[in-house]
């Protein structure tokens, strides 16, 4: 899952600014050689919080209303609607083909299975670049950033344009959407790649209404969101609260709850830390860039 660049001007990061290197857990992998009835290989994971010294909190200060980095550019809308396209081409190919051969099962199947898809897509998106990388990262880092300062302010996304909300994932869309709308002609295929990828596109769209109010929103979007077809504010409220590691997947939010009761990221950030000794964020002490900083009363005031 994709989220823009949302105060990379606010954001200053070094290794030494990096906020979530500024408390760590330290977690020890040793032999336990006291049991060897249950596995003489037992690991025992014992974490501990260290402050690392000199590490100074870095300043930022959340944009202002009307701030160029909430509005859509020309580049932004072009981008979208490039991705609307293809999404919508490939959904004409998928209904084109199904009502040329008769059989509407299998695509609508796909479709649906597409849609599912991209919950769990956008849960494990959202989880490695909320835990992984900083800044620096290639490729990620604008998104990594992106996702510290949506933590810090969610109710940004909310003031942020339609466009330039979505534009970064409407551009990764239709790099990989154009491709199969010209090469394939199965409407199964395009079925499940026209919902699949129209869902990743627009998750964004669905995580800043998981932000609205439920009095300012479009009475269709919470009675979807009420029925679980959309994220609810509510389970997506529970991601931006402590401890700051569960429901992940901003689509519908259905894959939320296995995911969570089984301790699936969880065990893919232990499995990361053996393999490659690399910790995710949310085993550090919440900091203050990471905890959300609430609405000043001016901003609530010009809304
Ligand atoms: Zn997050
Ligand atoms: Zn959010």
């Amino acid at each position: 899952m994709s989220i823009l660049p949302q105060h990379n001007h606010c954001l200053t990061r070094s290794p030494a600014h990096n906020p979530w290197h500024r408390k760590r857990i330290i977690c020890s992998a040793t032999t336990t050689p006291t049991k060897p009835k249950s596995s003489p290989n037992q690991l025992t994971f014992e974490p501990q919080f260290v402050t690392p010294p000199n590490l100074v909190t870095s300043i930022s200060t959340p944009p202002v209303l009307n701030d160029p980095s909430l509005q859509s550019t020309w580049s932004h809308r072009t981008w979208v609607a490039t991705g609307c396209t293809t999404v919508l081409v490939s959904l004409a190919k998928a209904i084109a083909g199904a009502g040329h051969s008769h059989i509407w099962l299998e695509p609508m199947l796909a479709g649906y299975i597409g849609y599912i898809l991209a919950d769990l897509g956008s849960g494990v998106y959202h989880w490695g670049i909320d835990n992984y990388g900083d800044g620096s990262t290639p490729i990620f880092g604008n998104q990594i950033e992106a996702f510290q300062g949506h933590h810090k302010w969610p109710w940004t996304i909310t003031r942020r344009q339609f466009a330039n909300n979505l534009h970064a994932l409407a551009r990764t869309v239709a790099f990989f959407v154009l491709p199969v709308d010209l090469v394939c002609n199965d409407p199964t295929v395009n079925a499940f790649v026209g919902v699949c990828s129209g869902c990743i596109m627009f998750s964004q769209q669905f995580h800043a209404w998981a932000h609205g109010t439920k009095s300012k929103l479009p009475p269709i979007v919470v009675a979807l969101q009420d029925v679980g077809l959309l994220v609810s504010r509510s389970q997506h409220g529970a991601h931006h609260r402590q401890p700051y590691n569960n429901n992940y997947c901003i689509v519908s939010g259905v894959w939320n709850e296995f995911l969570d009761k089984n301790k699936v990221f969880e065990a893919l950030e232990m499995a990361l830390y053996f393999k490659l000794g690399v910790r995710p964020r949310s085993w550090s002490e919440p900091t203050t860039d990471w905890t959300e900083e609430t609405e000043s009363a001016s901003q609530v005031a010009v809304q």
